[in-house]
């Protein structure tokens, strides 16, 4: 018999933030492919979970979709769980996710924390309509393209960013939407973590020196 792959959302800080079907699943699989593996270690550690650990990333991603495939055909239960959140969400564990679907082979998700479901979800900007927007392009030239693009329809825009560039991001925002209401998340479910909300000119300002990984929000027009 062929194993099955299993998509396992972990903490994006708060090491509380998963559940108990995550934990078992992890105990259970033969082995782990992580976008860390000594990051994840720490979790791994927390909660007793002692199994194989196979780099998974950007870089290898390739050789490592065939070493897992071989290990699936082995009869190999396998877990794929990415640096934080929700693996598929802006990282590479779409890529082997597509590669085992279009091989027929048993994909199972197991939810669990999200940094874009959980920065939307205590924002107050409508939920009824959104859209993910991940990471923009660096170029503010094509990154004013997509927001003009996606600003006009009626729904929230949720966008993935660095702090290096929230800055950078909020003034393209204001040249190709003006001052709509927009919310930063960052550090969510950290010690550190923060609301702030405003139109860009109100927020610019407070952005010189801002710390950790954020969520931009953009309200719709009204
Ligand atoms: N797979 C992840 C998820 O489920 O959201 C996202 C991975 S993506 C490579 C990393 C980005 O997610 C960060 O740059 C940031 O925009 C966002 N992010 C992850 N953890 C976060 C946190 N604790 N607070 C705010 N944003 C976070």
């Amino acid at each position: 018999m062929i194993g099955k792959l299993f998509v396992i959302a972990t903490p994006i800080g708060n090491m509380k933030d998963i559940t108990l079907r995550a934990i078992d699943t992890l105990k259970d699989v033969d082995v782990i492919f992580a976008e860390r593996p000594r990051h994840s270690l720490k979790l791994f550690h927390h909660y007793g979970i002692k199994k194989p650990l196979y780099p998974y990333n950007d870089k290898n991603w390739q050789r490592q979709i065939e070493t897992a495939l071989k290990l699936v055909k082995d009869g190999k239960n396998i877990a794929l769980i990415s640096d934080a959140g929700t693996p598929a969400i802006q990282d590479p564990g779409y890529r082997m996710v597509n590669y085992f679907r279009q091989k027929n082979i048993g994909v199972v998700p197991v939810p669990g924390p999200c940094a874009f479901v959980c920065a939307l979800q205590a924002s107050g900007l409508p939920t009824d309509r959104f859209v993910f927007l991940g990471f923009l392009p660096r170029s503010s030239e094509k990154k004013k393209k997509i927001l003009k693009t996606y600003g006009s329809l009626s729904a929230t825009l949720i966008i993935y960013e660095s702090p290096l560039r929230v800055k950078k991001t909020l003034n393209d925002i204001k040249d190709s939407l003006g001052e709509r209401e927009v919310v930063i998340v960052r550090e969510l479910t950290k010690v550190h973590e923060e609301f702030l909300f405003g139109t860009p000119s109100q927020l610019i300002p407070k952005l010189e020196k801002i710390k950790g990984e954020c969520v931009i929000l953009v309200k719709k027009s009204d």
